[in-house]
């Protein structure tokens, strides 16, 4: 099914040339997403607005998406943890007490792991929902400030980018804006959701908040066109996740696209559509062990919680 749609170009490669995939979100409300032919890059047909993306995520957002408007243990939990993951992950790329910061900190776990790791680490969160956890308990130095409000310093040595790319009106203009701000050689690790090996099955992959949906070659080609090179990828392509660390270089005067991927997406789309069938044995046994991993968390979580704000407390 193809759609021309002038009032759209495509924000990788320009072409207003998109084949619809879906036009249902995950929980069965009309949403459209598109496959642009030129690039390969999935995205909402139409992308929002920023101001509809900042009206959505002012109202919206946490409800939604969680379903809380304070973090639970359970989640300070195992955000404390993926940021123990990240750091580990990168803490040989850079020296002993860099700067590093966070755009889109969320809680602010990550921030708090480089911290105490003794970097220095602070970020920001447009979002106002867990702030107040952020700054009266965890002490973590995250500011509630939007990414284009923040003004080109070119002084920035590490850019962390967690699962926030995917939010964006236009990850060009985000990329952009961060490479701004980075120094010369200065790193930017982004992690994201990989489309051609979802985490979930097909009918429920879609949701307003994931504007964009990356492969790890859609993604690569992005930031190289805004000026970034690979420094390392730290998962495969069947992993459910894009792991990449990039480092800043020059934006390339005559950026080359590649016209294969958007077929090789739709392929892999595709096969994992037709698989989710028969990967349902499979599937359901993935979801009995996560919802056993749930039930060990809710036990847990109350505990390492403690232990975490204690170890904070008057910092
Ligand atoms: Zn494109």
């Amino acid at each position: 099914m193809n759609q021309p749609d002038n009032l759209q170009t495509c924000d990788l490669c320009g072409s207003n040339q998109f084949s619809v995939i879906s036009e249902k979100d995950r929980h069965g409300s009309s949403l459209t997403t598109g496959l642009c032919n030129g690039c390969g890059l999935v995205s909402h047909l139409p992308v929002p607005s920023e101001e509809e993306v900042s009206a959505y995520y002012a109202k919206d957002y946490r409800r939604d998406y969680h379903g809380e408007s304070s973090p639970s243990t359970r989640r300070i939990m195992r955000a404390w943890n993926n940021g123990a993951r990240i750091l580990k992950q990168l803490a040989p790329h850079i020296p002993a007490q860099t700067d590093v910061f966070e755009v889109g900190a969320g809680i602010g776990c990550t921030v708090k792991n480089f911290e105490a790791a003794g970097y220095q680490a602070s970020g920001i969160e447009p979002n106002t929902g867990f702030n107040a956890y952020t700054r009266d308990t965890l002490h973590a130095d995250v500011t509630n400030t939007n990414l284009y409000d923040l003004e080109s310093s070119s002084d920035k040595h590490v850019i962390l980018l967690i699962h926030v790319i995917e939010h964006f009106s236009s990850p060009t203009r985000a990329l952009s804006h961060i490479r701004g701000l980075l120094k010369e050689d200065g790193l930017l690790y982004i992690e994201c959701p990989n489309i051609a090996a979802p985490f979930a099955t097909f009918g429920r992959l879609f949701h307003f908040a994931h504007i964009y949906n990356f492969t790890p070659n859609t993604l690569i080609a992005m930031a190289t066109k805004c000026g970034f090179e690979v420094v390392e990828k730290f998962t495969d392509e069947a992993n459910p996740d894009i792991q990449i660390l990039f480092r800043k270089t020059i934006v390339p005067e005559n950026f080359q696209i590649n016209t294969e991927e958007a077929e090789r997406t739709k392929t892999a789309i595709y096969r994992y559509n037709a698989l989710t069938y028969n990967l349902r044995p499979a599937y359901l046994q993935r979801r009995i062990c996560k919802l056993l991993k749930y039930g060990n968390e809710y036990l847990k979580a109350g505990a390492f919680v403690k232990t975490l704000e204690a170890r904070f407390h008057d910092k």
